[in-house]
C-alpha cells in the first residue's frame, strides 16, 4: 500500500523521478478512456489504439479523463508512467466513504432535467453549484421536450427562468425525436463534458443519440485484464463523439448529490444574487439583516425569486456549519 503522507522530501524525488520519465523517449501520450482502480484502459494518443494499462505504484490514482505517458512493454500491455496537470477532478466518496476519482479534467457538467420524473428547483442549485466548484461550467438540458405541448413547454421554461437569470445557459432536446441534439453537439464540441442527473430524465438515450451505434465495449475489456471476471462494476468511461468533444459517464455521479463546496462557488452560482450585492450598502454584506441591501430589495421587487434567495442562504448557513475540509 502506498503510504498516506509523503515527506516534502520524498515528494520532490518523485517529482523529479517523474521529470526524468517524462523527458524519456519511450513514454507516448495517452488518453484515460475508463479506469478500474489500479488497472486502465487508455487510448494512446497518436494511434488511437487502446491498450489495458497498469499504474505506476508511486502515481497514486488515475482517473478517466486523465491525459498520460505511458510505456508500452513487449506484451502489448503498458503502464501508466506519468499524469500530466489536471484542470479539474471530480471526487466522491464510495459506499464505504473513501474519496474516489470519478472523473478528471470535465469541463462542463449537463445538468440534465424532464418533465419525468419531476424536477427539483433546489436540488439543480446545488448541482449548478457543484459544477462551478469543480471547476466546470453548467448548462442545464430539458429532455423529453416531445413530451410537451404548447402549453407545458412555456411552463418548463418559466421554470428554468431563475437559472437563466443566474447566467446559467439553458437547451431543450429530446432523444426520441432527435430534437435539439445538434445544437447539444455544437454544445459538446471541444468539451469533456460530463451528464448528471435523476434516474430516468434519459442520460443513457442521450449519449445513444449522440454515438455512432454498438459503442460500449469497455468495461467488460477491463475487468477482462484485471483478471477479477466480468463482473458489474460500473466504471466511468469516456466517450468520443463523432461530432467533436468527448462525453464521460460516471455512474457514481449521475445522480446530482452536493460535492464538496466553497463560497465562492456558491456565489457564482447564484450569479443574479451577486449582481445586486454589488450595491448593497456594506461590501461584506449576508444579504440577512443589514441596511440598504440591495438584495432584499430586488427579492422585494420581484427581481429576484424568493424561493432562489432562500436556496442562497441556506447554502451559505451549511458552509458556515461545515468543518473545514469537509
Ligand atoms: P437515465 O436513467 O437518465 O439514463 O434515463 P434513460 O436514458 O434510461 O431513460 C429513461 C426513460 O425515459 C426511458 O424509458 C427512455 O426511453 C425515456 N426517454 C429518454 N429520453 C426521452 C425523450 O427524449 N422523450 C421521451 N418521450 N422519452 C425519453
Ligand atoms: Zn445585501
Amino acid at each position: 500500500m502506498a503510504k498516506r503522507h509523503l515527506n516534502d522530501q520524498q515528494r520532490r524525488n518523485i517529482e523529479q523521478r517523474n521529470a526524468r520519465e517524462v523527458d524519456n523517449e519511450d513514454l507516448r501520450p495517452g488518453l484515460v478512456v475508463a479506469h478500474h482502480g489500479k488497472q486502465v484502459m487508455l487510448e494512446d494518443s497518436e494511434s488511437g489504439e487502446r491498450h489495458g494499462c497498469t499504474v505506476k505504484q508511486t502515481l497514486g490514482a488515475v482517473a478517466t479523463g486523465d491525459r498520460v505517458r505511458w510505456r508500452e512493454n513487449a506484451d502489448g500491455r503498458g503502464s501508466v508512467e506519468f499524469v500530466e496537470a489536471r484542470r479539474s477532478l471530480l471526487i466522491r466518496p464510495d459506499t464505504l466513504g473513501k474519496p474516489r476519482l470519478m472523473a478528471a479534467n470535465i469541463d462542463q457538467v449537463l445538468i440534465t432535467i424532464a418533465p419525468v420524473p419531476e424536477p427539483n428547483a433546489s436540488v439543480i442549485d446545488r448541482a449548478i453549484v457543484a459544477a462551478l466548484d469543480l471547476p466546470a461550467e453548467p448548462l442545464l438540458l430539458i429532455n423529453k421536450v416531445d413530451r410537451l405541448n404548447a402549453g407545458q413547454r412555456q411552463v418548463m421554461r418559466d421554470f428554468v427562468a431563475e437559472w437563466v437569470g443566474a447566467g446559467v445557459d439553458v437547451v431543450e432536446v429530446s432523444a426520441t425525436t432527435g430534437e435539439g441534439i445538434d445544437l447539444l453537439k455544437a454544445r459538446l464540441h471541444g468539451h469533456q463534458s460530463l451528464f448528471v442527473g435523476l434516474s430516468g430524465v434519459g442520460k443513457s438515450s442521450l449519449v445513444a443519440a449522440l454515438m455512432p451505434v454498438g459503442e460500449d465495449i469497455l468495461v467488460g475489456a477491463i475487468s477482462e485484464h484485471s483478471q477479477e471476471g466480468k463482473h458489474t462494476t460500473r466504471t466511468s468511461t469516456l466517450y468520443h463523439l463523432p461530432t467533436g468533444g468527448d462525453v464521460v459517464d460516471a455512474p457514481g455521479v449521475r445522480d446530482f448529490g452536493v460535492w464538496a463546496m466553497t463560497v465562492e462557488a456558491v456565489r457564482r452560482g447564484f450569479g443574479e444574487i451577486e449582481n445586486a450585492a454589488q450595491h448593497c450598502r456594506f461590501s461584506n454584506c449576508t444579504h440577512r439583516a443589514e441596511p440598504d441591501c440591495a438584495v432584499k430589495q430586488a427579492v422585494a421587487q420581484g427581481m429576484i425569486t424568493a424561493r432562489r434567495y432562500q436556496s442562497f442562504l441556506e447554502m451559505m448557513d451549511k458552509l458556515a456549519t461545515q468543518s473545514p475540509g469537509a
